[in-house]
């Protein structure tokens, strides 16, 4: 015996199924190039691994949310131009533009700081402009423009930095017809037509996201930014199939399978109760795994070629599933898949619709116990 524990419930991301989402993206987006968004770990498949598949098909920059993000990314071994977006300070600037990190200013205050820090570095460092056109989230308000476009141009003429593109994010890019998407495109026209009068060149504008690059490519300027996408998931899922392949697959290890009688409550709260004298697995997945408590009742799983329904209440760390008078004679050791590609699996998009959430959130609630494997 090695001692080493095998992990019970595996997370395994397809990384051919990256690849090619990546490359149906660069299609969609006509000539614009691809950042590949691999913030909160890469939605929850590994920033890293997500990166480096996306890169190997045709991703030229990868994005983030936190410096810390982006310098994670860095200690891994990710050479392409990385841009962080979200700062609650500028404690890490010096940080980030040292390990050649491109950084989104929202503010002139942030604008101020790099330009001090770039001054003292002896190279121009990477500046990307991100304007508020209508989302209210962080992004410079249309007032601040033309202050910070002329700092920025100041510190480009002292040689510290360059400003490589101006960048906004839409409200509702999942709802194709919704005027706010050309209202936002038009001020955000008006703000790259205002750099330039200000003495700005920037070269790599993006407004798209996954949605938006799917939907809208004659909104895709320079470079389109897409996350969900990039993991085969669907942006708009009322838009149906679009040629995306889900990454990820969720399997667990049932660690049990027991006789239960007529009437016997299973889990907490005894949920669920079994009309006839069966068999129930456990497996070993729960709410801190990421497995949220409100599907209880409401999923099922694949063991071999049949789905069976996961009962009762789902606890911290497993669940239940009713295996009737199984027919298959399953045992424990045998795999669960919870999440795949086959037709008897569930779906994260599935999983989505019962609890009126989106797909986002829940790739990201994978953890805890998760061990993550790559094919
Ligand atoms: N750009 C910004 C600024 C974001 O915050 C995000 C994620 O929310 C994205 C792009 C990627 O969005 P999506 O995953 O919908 O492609």
């Amino acid at each position: 015996m090695s001692g080493a524990a095998e992990p019970a419930v595996v997370a395994t991301i397809d990384l051919a199924a990256i690849r090619h989402n990546v490359a149906l993206l660069r299609q969609r987006a006509g000539g614009a190039a691809v950042m590949v968004v691999v913030k909160a770990d890469g939605y929850g498949h590994g920033a890293a691994e997500c990166a480096r598949a996306a890169l190997q098909a045709g991703a030229r920059e990868v994005g983030v949310a936190t410096i810390d993000e982006a310098l994670a990314l860095r200690r891994a071994g990710i050479r392409a131009p990385i841009l962080a977006w979200l700062h609650a300070s500028d404690a890490q600037f010096r940080a980030a533009l040292e390990a050649d990190i491109a950084l989104g200013v929202s503010s002139l205050a942030q604008a101020r700081a790099v330009r001090a820090i770039a001054a003292t570095l002896g190279r121009p460092v990477r500046v990307d402009l991100k304007l508020d056109t209508g989302l209210a989230r962080n992004g410079a308000q249309a007032e601040q423009w033309a202050p910070i476009m002329r700092e920025l141009a100041a510190a480009e003429r002292e040689g510290g930095l360059r400003v490589h593109g101006l960048f906004s994010h839409l409200a509702r890019a999942d709802e194709p017809l919704h005027p706010l998407i050309d209202e936002q495109a038009a001020r955000f026209r008006q703000g790259v037509a205002l750099a330039r009068r200000l003495g700005l060149a920037p070269t790599a504008n993006h407004l798209a996201n996954s949605a938006a690059a799917l939907t809208r490519p004659d909104l895709a300027f320079d470079l389109v930014r897409a996350g969900i996408a990039s993991y085969g998931l669907s942006p708009i899922p009322q838009l149906g199939d679009l040629g995306l392949r889900p990454a990820l697959s969720l399997g667990a290890r049932i660690a049990l399978t027991k006789r239960i009688g007529a009437g016997d409550g299973v889990s907490y709260g005894h949920a669920w109760t079994a009309e006839r004298a069966g068999t129930v697995a456990l497996v070993p997945m729960g709410y801190a795994d990421g497995l949220p408590r409100a599907l209880s009742g409401r999923f099922s799983v694949r063991i071999g070629g049949r789905r069976y329904p996961a009962v009762g209440r789902i606890c911290m760390d497993q669940f239940l599933v009713d295996l009737g008078d199984n027919p298959d004679g399953i045992q424990a050791g045998e795999t669960a898949t919870l999440l795949g590609p086959s037709a008897l699996d569930g779906t994260l998009q599935g999983w989505a619709d019962e609890l009126g959430t989106i797909s986002y959130e829940l790739a990201t609630l994978l953890r805890g116990r998760t061990a993550r494997a790559y094919a």
